[in-house]
């Protein structure tokens, strides 16, 4: 709260899209996560005070954002080019690369996307892992009808553990999280390079600088090592 005599601080609310463990996800209810406690961090260390959380599918935090809904994504969001046509991002916040998930039980062990020839591959609509379907498997080695995209991850690794596709694209950190809590289990990792970033609206150029400063102080204060240990225990 500002003082008499000075100007309010803006506020900003946030979208997210909860499934993707440990980025965000729900427990007992509650919205929780690396990118919830990161983002609350940096804004923290901002002038701007923090309105809270919307809970999206991931492929509407971009329109959501556009819309004026929310005024930033935290959401394990790569940045890429194509996405940066419509938003901006923050300078990136953590690196993954792709997972492919199987069944623990051993049946099938690809050991690269040329093994998945002729199988149901799952990922979640609108993202890299999609991408990396879409560009390197539908029309080569699957058809397109062997491609099965869901709303969010939890529903696509429910199905591979359901034996509906025998491999979900999915990112690292997320898949490794996912192999403790259920039988399945990273068969191998196709490496994409990405980096992520907290997404922002292209005319809000104050907020991105704002957030690209609340980041540093976030590292320089030792805090962002604590999250990475709290919730990677990295
Ligand atoms: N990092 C991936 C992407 O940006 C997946 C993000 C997610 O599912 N939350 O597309």
């Amino acid at each position: 709260n500002g003082s008499a005599g000075t100007e309010q601080a803006p506020s900003i609310t946030a979208g997210t899209a909860p499934g993707f463990p440990p980025f965000e996800m729900k427990e007992g209810g509650e919205l929780v996560g690396f990118d919830i406690d990161l983002f609350e961090a940096v804004v923290s260390e901002t002038e701007y005070r923090f309105d809270g959380w919307s809970e999206f599918e991931f492929d509407s935090l971009i329109p959501a954002l556009t819309n004026n809904n929310i005024d930033a994504i935290a959401a394990g969001m790569t940045i890429n080019e194509k996405r940066d046509q419509t938003i901006d991002f923050t300078d990136p916040y953590y690196s993954s690369d792709q997972a492919i998930v199987v069944r623990e039980d051993g049946d099938f062990s690809p050991g690269s996307l040329s093994d998945l020839a002729d199988r149901p591959v799952g990922a979640q609509k609108g993202t890299t892992g999609e991408g990396v379907v879409q560009d390197e498997l539908v029309g080569d080695e699957i058809s397109e009808n062997q491609y099965n995209a869901y709303d969010n991850y939890v529903l696509a690794i429910q199905d591979l553990q359901n034996g509906n596709v025998d491999a979900v694209v999915i990112d690292v950190p997320v898949a490794e999280t996912f192999a403790k809590n259920r039988p399945v289990e990273i068969a191998f990792v196709y490496e994409t390079g990405e980096k992520f970033g907290f997404g922002v609206r292209t005319d809000d150029d104050e907020l991105t600088s704002a957030l690209n400063s609340g980041l540093s102080a976030v590292r320089e204060s030792g805090r962002y090592e604590e999250l990475t240990q709290k919730w990677f225990g990295e």
